[in-house]
């Protein structure tokens, strides 16, 4: 039986994301993925959001993906427009770019680190005791992991398994999509009816065709069929202008479902596993590879006994509100798409409404995810927000923050009186630098804030400690709460 750290089952987005940030922090990791290759059945995603083109240029692999995907300068909130090109970050925009080039892109970024990914094998079992997890693949063969993450999608095995309960609301609207190829001219874009939204529109290549049909009943439990596309698009259309050669098929609902835990005992959840939800405004991604950026640095900290398990429960505190608040989203959007005239008239008024700088503001920064505030107490507006971009002038020259967090590791970021900090017994865990910074400080949605003189920066990228004045309150405290007790002298 092979030992590894930890074992990650799915290596979809969130499982190869979660791989990386594993890798990076010197922890043995290895992915098992049903799937034989990249090949996913129907497009799904279509692009990142600012904060998670944001958390890969933490990591130094944002351009991989600005090079494959095209720039589009606003967010949208049930068709309504959010311009988001007046935030204060370096990626005000949406990148549209299919998933398949995106986990393509995220396997090539784990690739480099070696992490074993074992293809085309199922996890089929778990057993976890005290010091362990026993995890049994399809293959016939078994891994022993210190923790097992369940990254295997809305039905994940590993929820199940591990008894955690998946509340949330049944379906009341169905959807098709699907790749296929048409015999006539169908009327291309979008159409709103009774029923709910369709839409027909050219792929990049060829004379395939994208096709998303509402379906006139929810509560089908068999995969979908052809024969369900021709007679959705003859309900809706009067033909189904000769469908045929489909590459895919794929139905999802407005569901929406989040588990009652994000953790049990050495089995952990991420992204679809933990949280299901429609994908009205593509938040679905995003939220895994968060979760996946949020957990990474924690389970390495516990992993190598740097940190107390306890710091996990700080994954869950911080990640399941955030979730929550996409699966409420998600569902207001899902109203607000109904196509009946009093619906209508919201919408028009929610437009209006969303027209105006604050109300957009303040959308914009959940939709582009640049509004997250974890909850880490009182204190300076930055205080469990992202940090910014900032251009630094250090000793060494000029520097961006996110430069500093390529390699995963915190940053005690001091921006008053040079040498004014000693972090000795936390130096073998956190950099500290000393830089200067003349601009303004600006947070999404919150405009302007008082400049701090020193900030204390996890490798996800949020603020865990900020001071303000001469005063250095909390800073050992906070050293200790997020990446463990000070080395003895
Ligand atoms: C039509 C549609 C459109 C969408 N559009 C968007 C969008 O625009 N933006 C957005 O952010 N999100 C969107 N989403 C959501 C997005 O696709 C998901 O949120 C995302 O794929 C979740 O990633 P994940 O890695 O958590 O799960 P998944 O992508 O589901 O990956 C799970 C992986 O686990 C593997 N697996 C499952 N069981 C096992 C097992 N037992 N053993 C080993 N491997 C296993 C699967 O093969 C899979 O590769 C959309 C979804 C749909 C259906």
């Amino acid at each position: 039986m092979t030992e590894r750290a930890v074992v990650i089952a799915g290596g979809g987005p969130t499982g190869l994301m979660l791989a990386g940030e594993l890798a990076l922090a010197g922890v043995d990791v290895a992915v098992v993925e049903r799937r034989a290759n990249h090949d996913l059945v129907g497009s799904r995603a279509g692009g990142l959001h600012a904060r998670t083109i944001e958390v890969l240029d933490q990591r130094g692999i944002a351009d991989r993906f600005l090079r494959e995907g095209q720039v589009a300068r606003v967010a949208w909130f049930s068709g309504i427009t959010l311009e988001i090109s007046d935030f204060p970050t370096r990626h005000n925009y949406v990148l549209a770019l299919w998933q398949a080039h995106i986990e393509r892109i995220l396997d090539g970024w784990v690739g480099e680190r070696a992490v074993p990914v074992y293809r085309g094998i199922e996890v089929t079992i778990f057993a976890q005791d005290a010091a362990g997890v026993d995890v049994g693949l399809s293959n016939g063969q078994s891994l022993r992991a210190k923790y097992l993450v369940g990254c295997d999608g809305g039905r994940s095995l590993i929820r199940k398994a591990a008894g955690i309960e998946f509340p949330g609301s049944d379906p009341t609207t169905s959807n098709l999509i699907a790749e296929v190829e048409l015999s006539e001219e169908p009327p291309w874009g979008i159409r709103r009816d009774a029923l709910g939204i369709h839409s027909l529109s050219r792929l990049e290549v060829g004379r395939r065709v994208r096709v998303l049909v509402t379906e006139q009943r929810v509560g089908h439990t068999t995969e979908p069929t052809l024969r369900d596309l021709s007679e959705a698009l003859i309900v809706v259309y009067g033909s189904d202008f000769g469908v045929h050669s489909p590459s895919s098929i794929s139905r999802f609902t407005d569901a929406t479902r989040q588990a009652a835990s994000y953790r049990n005992g050495r089995v952990l959840l991420a992204g679809d596993a933990a949280h299901v939800h429609p994908p009205d405004g593509g938040q679905g991604l995003q939220a895994g590879v968060q979760d996946a950026v949020n957990l990474g640095w924690k389970l390495a900290q516990v992993v190598k006994g740097t940190s107390p398990e306890s710091l996990l429960d700080t994954y869950q505190a911080e990640r399941q509100p955030v979730a929550a608040r996409v699966l409420r989203n998600a569902t207001a959007s899902v109203a607000l798409r109904r196509a009946d005239e009093r619906t209508k008239a919201l919408r028009d008024m929610m437009a209006e409404f969303l027209g105006m700088d604050e109300p957009r503001k303040r959308l914009a920064a959940e939709m582009s995810n640049l509004g997250i505030h974890y909850d880490l107490g009182q204190g300076h507006p930055l205080l469990g927000r992202r940090m910014p971009d900032l251009d630094l002038v250090t000793p060494n020259g000029q520097l961006r923050v996110f430069t500093l967090l390529h390699e995963a590791r915190p940053v005690l970021l001091n921006l008053g009186e040079p040498g004014g900090f000693d972090i000795t017994p936390w130096a073998d865990r956190v950099q500290l630098i000393d830089a200067k910074y003349a601009g303004t400080w600006e947070l999404p949605a919150i405009g302007a804030v008082t400049a701090p003189t020193a900030v204390l920066i996890r490798p996800d990228g949020y603020v865990a400690w900020v001071v303000g004045d001469l005063t250095r309150a909390g800073l050992a405290d906070a050293l200790t709460t997020w990446f463990g007790p000070p080395a003895a002298a």
